[in-house]
């Protein structure tokens, strides 16, 4: 069983200090974080990755295990492959030929979701000892989904959102034995549901489908682990007469006959401003009427789109 290099993936040396590891972990997350990138995958994976490498190495304690199991891995793998037909009984044999080889799937296996997967769990290192029960380990990520408003999807703003998660449980701190029998309040399952609540800063102009990483708030971390990560996939919700089209905004405003046959001004609704506009004669069904800069944000940004008023008459 291969070890994955931590070092590889950060681009570190074995020599390196915690400040050196810090720096090329920091320039790394910052290229590679799903924020900064739309949420794309590739990057997310990368970023899963880097993480996954700076949590065990940028910990002191961790990282001198890991070199350790790195070291002895190796000797393993020399071993065996001096040996034709030996196997060490890792039960790979897909050949890493010596390398250790961080993004091969083919062990770890796809079908192993990084949500599931522990990055302090000595399976990681190595199939001949059992796992640590008193290991430290992350939290699960949660997914849920968000629906927001067509108006904080747009300009960005503050969200109230509720859920619930399962927590270490308060009466026997996790044990599930009261004494003699299970602990009444979790029934021996060690967790219990605690509803939370939180405020969450959603950023101006996000792409529809785009999955929001809310940093700590996921399932809680076992013996001191970390907690995982809350996930929102954010779900604008339609608006009755606004439309968002990247970073436009179409509404539809409904006016009298007789203002669009003679003309005249008239007051509209925008996104977050009332705005007077000049409703020329003849106008008819359909016809636009553009106010530059009052539309939607850009991803991440405070410059603004088009707000776009498209007339609709009302016959008498
Ligand atoms: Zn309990």
């Amino acid at each position: 069983m291969a070890v994955k290099d931590y070092y590889k993936v950060l681009g570190a040396a074995l020599k390196d200090a915690a400040g050196a590891i810090k720096k090329k972990y920091r320039a790394l997350a910052k290229k590679h974080h799903p924020d900064a990138n739309n949420g794309d995958k590739k990057s997310e994976d990368i970023f899963k990755k880097i993480s996954e490498a700076y949590e065990v190495l940028s910990d002191d304690k961790k990282r001198k295990a890991y070199d350790r199991e790195r070291v002895s891995a190796k000797s393993r793998q020399s071993y065996s492959q001096g040996r034709p037909g030996y196997s060490s009984g890792s039960g790979s044999g897909s050949g890493a030929e010596g390398k250790y080889g961080p993004y091969d799937h083919s062990r770890n296996g796809p079908r192993q979701d990084w949500r599931q997967r522990d990055p302090f769990s000595k399976t990681n290192f190595t199939e001949d000892e059992p796992p640590d029960p008193n290991m430290p380990m992350r939290g699960f990520d949660l997914q849920f989904l968000l629906d927001i408003p067509l108006v904080t999807v747009a300009l960005g703003g503050k969200i109230d959102y509720a859920y619930e998660k399962l927590v270490p449980c308060p009466a026997c701190e996790g044990e599930g034995i009261d004494g003699e029998g299970a602990c009444a309040e979790c029934k021996g399952k060690r967790q219990v549901i605690q509803p939370v609540s939180i405020e969450v800063d959603i950023p101006p102009g996000l792409v529809d489908n785009y999955t929001y990483r809310v940093k700590d708030q996921g399932g809680e971390g076992r013996n001191g682990g970390p907690p995982g990560d809350l996930l929102l996939k954010i779900n604008p919700l339609p608006h009755p007469t606004m439309k968002r089209v990247k970073n436009d905004i179409y509404a539809q405003v409904n006016i009298s006959r007789k203002l669009a046959d003679e003309g005249g001004p008239l007051q509209v609704q925008t996104l977050d401003s009332l705005e007077t506009i000049e409703v020329e004669d003849g106008t008819l069904t359909g016809e636009e009427h553009r106010l530059a800069g009052k539309g939607g944000c850009f991803p991440w940004d405070k410059k603004r789109g088009d707000f776009i008023v498209k007339f609709f008459i009302l016959e008498d």
